[in-house]
């Protein structure tokens, strides 16, 4: 039972408002616990998703894509531990592509995976240069910059034998995608969690599609990664990317659970009660309907 000393105010008043070593201890257990915590709901939600889309087999040799940033960081750490947990045999390479931005702190990166003991090549392109040539005055360089890097990365990845490419985008990311598809693009279409690439010769995977982003960002905080800016180039970021970002953020404040509601949908797709007609064949549903009728057909699918 606490004694009524507890409740005295000038007992509280004589002592130090500093924590003591035994409150040290328990907020460190806590913060321990919250960290143990997030780390197994990261691993878990990776791990789903590698299942769910068959991303990675037996054998498989996994480039993972590093840019220094908090989600390919994130990736690595993750890939690693399943790596040596997962019931099936992969190897990982992790690839940085210094783009020769001005000011690239090049010996971030190969100090950080000398550590771990990771396999890694550092791929030199001086695309920084490329658009800035090439991108007009005012407008934004990420577009082009990503693209440069993106068949870079998939051209090294025949190089150095790898059958998969890793990529850091996170639940948020394929979100905002989506809305920038339907906003300025005209099309329903996101990022998805697998792809094969236009010329066939690459498969694309992002093991973690189903994270969220805040959580990769406390991970991140967390395990201290040397973070590299992406700004070093000079350019603003996606102003559009930008703006639908904050509004996802708004409404996952204002209304919890609907960024999951809206991941789900991405993922529980009803072509029927769309309008793409090369999805859905609206013109035969008549046919159907006979068919249906007589008995012909057992049930209308979506
Ligand atoms: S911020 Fe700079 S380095 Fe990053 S994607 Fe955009 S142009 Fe490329």
């Amino acid at each position: 039972m606490l004694s009524p000393d507890y409740f005295d105010p000038t007992l509280s008043d004589s002592a130090s408002d500093e924590p003591t070593a035994t409150q040290h201890e328990l907020q460190d257990a806590k913060q321990k616990r919250e960290f143990n915590k997030l780390q197994k709901r990261l691993r878990r939600e990776v791990g789903n998703a590698i299942i769910d889309y068959n991303m990675i087999e037996d054998g498989d040799r996994v480039m993972v894509c590093l840019s220094g940033g908090k989600d390919s960081y994130t990736m690595l750490e993750i890939l690693r531990n399943l790596q040596r947990n997962a019931p099936v045999d992969f190897s990982l390479v992790a690839v940085n592509m210094d783009q020769k931005q001005p000011g690239f702190p090049e010996h971030v990166l190969p100090q950080y995976l000398d550590k771990l003991g990771v396999e890694y090549h550092i791929l030199e392109r001086d695309t920084y240069s490329v658009v800035k040539e090439k991108t007009p005055e005012g407008k934004t360089t990420c577009a082009l910059c990503s693209r440069l890097r993106r068949g870079s990365l998939y051209g090294f990845a025949e190089e150095i034998g790898a059958n998969k490419i890793a990529l850091g985008h996170h639940r948020e990311d394929i979100l905002e995608t989506l809305f920038l598809n339907m906003f300025f693009g005209g099309t329903l279409k996101a990022m998805p969690p697998k792809l094969l690439s236009d010329d066939g010769k690459n498969i694309v995977i992002r093991p973690l599609a189903y994270c969220k982003e805040a959580d990769i960002a406390e991970f991140s905080r967390q395990m201290a990664f040397p973070i590299i800016p992406c700004n070093l180039c000079g350019s603003q970021p996606n102003m559009q990317r930008q703006i639908v970002k904050e509004m996802l953020a708004e409404w996952d404040k204002k209304h919890p659970g609907r960024l999951e509601s809206m991941f789900k949908a991405v993922t529980n797709v009803a072509p029927s009660q769309l309008a793409d007609r090369e999805l859905f064949d609206f013109a035969g549903l008549e046919a159907k309907q006979a068919a249906l009728m007589e008995g012909r057909i057992q049930a209308f699918n979506v």
